[in-house]
C-alpha cells in the first residue's frame, strides 16, 4: 500500500505482544495482496487488467463501503479516478510538464464510481476503466489489524498507518494523542487528538505531489480530473479507520463548507480541517487541543 505500518502493542507479557502482533501484521499483508494497484495478480490487479474478478468478501466489502461513500458525498469519493493519477505520474515523470485539458477530458471519459458493477460475487468495469483503493485499503488494513489484535486478548494498542491510525484502548490510563502537522512545515505540531477506541486518518496535498507547487497532486476532484484545491489538509475521527480514511479523502475533495456539511450529517465522526488561508475549521464535536496560541 506504500506506506510504513508501525504496531504497539501495551500492557501485555513481550512474547504475547509480538504473536498479537504477527497476527495483525498478516492482515495487513493479506488487504495488501489484495487490493494493491502494483500486483498485477491482486483481485485489484485482475480487475484493472481485465475487466472483472470474482470477488472474495473483503473485497465486496470494500467496494460496498467505497459506494456508499460515493453516494453520500455527491461522487467526490471515486475510486475510479485511476486513469487521472496516472495520466499525471506518467507525464511529470517522464515528459515533465503538466496535463493539457484535452488529455484530462479523455479520461476523464473512463471515470465514475457507477461504472463499477458488483453482480453477487463478480466485479465488473468497462474497458478503459481501472480502480484505485489508495483512498480507503489502507484504512481497511488498519481495522482487520484492530481486529486481530482484540482477538489476541490485547487490550491497549496502536496501528499506524503513514499516520492513519487506530488507537485501542489507552496508554498509561490516558488516551493516545496524536498529533496534526502543519501541512506546510513537517516539524510544526498545530493540535493534538486524544483517541481511545478511535481512528484519526489525515489526507493532505502535501504528501505526493507530482510537481513543486503541489498543483498536482495525489488526490482527484472526479468532477474537474485535477486535483482537489479546496483544503491543505483534512483530518477525520471515526470508529472505523477505513471510514477515516475515505472520508479524509472525500472531505479534501469537497472542501470546507461542503465537506463539514458532510461530517455534520454522519453520526460519530469528526473533521479538523486546515484551509487554504490556513484557518482551522472543525466539525461541533471535534475533541481537540491547539498546541499554541496562533
Ligand atoms: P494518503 O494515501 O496520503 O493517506 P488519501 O487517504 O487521501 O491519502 O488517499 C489518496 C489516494 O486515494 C490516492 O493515492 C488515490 O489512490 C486515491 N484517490 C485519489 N483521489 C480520490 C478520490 N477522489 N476518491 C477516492 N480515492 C481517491
Ligand atoms: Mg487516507
Amino acid at each position: 500500500m506504500g506506506t510504513t505500518v508501525t504496531i504497539t502493542v501495551t500492557g501485555v507479557k513481550e512474547s504475547r505482544a509480538l504473536d498479537a502482533i504477527e497476527a495483525a501484521f498478516a492482515e495487513v499483508a493479506r488487504v495488501d495482496r489484495l487490493m494493491s494497484t502494483y500486483r498485477s495478480e491482486s483481485q485489484v490487479g485482475v480487475l484493472n487488467r481485465t475487466g472483472r474478478v470474482e470477488a472474495g468478501p473483503d473485497l465486496l466489502l470494500v467496494l460496498e463501503r467505497a459506494r456508499t461513500i460515493s453516494e453520500a458525498s455527491s461522487g467526490a469519493f471515486d475510486i475510479t479516478i485511476k486513469p487521472l493519477l496516472d495520466l499525471f505520474s506518467r507525464l511529470f515523470e517522464q515528459e515533465e510538464r503538466a496535463p493539457e485539458p484535452a488529455e484530462v477530458e479523455a479520461c476523464l471519459l473512463r471515470v465514475g464510481y457507477r461504472r463499477l458493477t458488483v453482480e453477487g460475487t463478480l466485479v465488473s468495469l468497462p474497458a478503459g476503466s481501472e480502480i484505485s483503493l489508495g483512498g480507503i485499503a489502507k484504512g481497511y488494513a488498519i481495522d482487520l489489524a484492530v481486529a486481530a489484535l482484540l482477538r489476541e486478548g490485547i487490550d491497549h494498542a496502536l496501528v499506524n498507518a503513514g499516520g492513519d491510525l487506530y488507537a485501542l484502548g489507552n496508554r498509561e490510563g490516558e488516551p493516545w494523542r496524536i498529533a496534526v502537522q502543519n501541512p506546510r512545515e513537517r516539524d510544526d505540531l498545530l493540535a493534538t487528538i486524544p483517541l481511545s477506541a478511535m481512528a484519526v486518518a489525515t489526507s493532505g496535498d502535501y504528501e505526493r505531489s507530482f510537481d513543486p507547487d503541489h498543483e498536482y497532486h495525489h488526490i482527484i476532484d472526479p468532477r474537474t480530473g485535477l486535483s482537489a484545491r479546496g483544503v491543505m489538509s483534512v483530518t477525520i475521527t471515526a470508529s472505523s479507520a477505513l471510514d477515516a480514511d475515505a472520508l479524509a479523502t472525500a472531505v479534501f475533495v469537497l472542501g470546507a463548507d461542503d465537506g463539514l456539511a458532510l461530517i455534520e450529517s454522519l453520526d460519530g465522526i469528526e473533521a479538523f480541517l486546515i484551509t487554504n488561508e490556513g484557518t482551522i475549521v472543525t466539525s461541533g464535536g471535534m475533541n481537540y487541543t491547539m498546541l499554541e496560541e496562533r
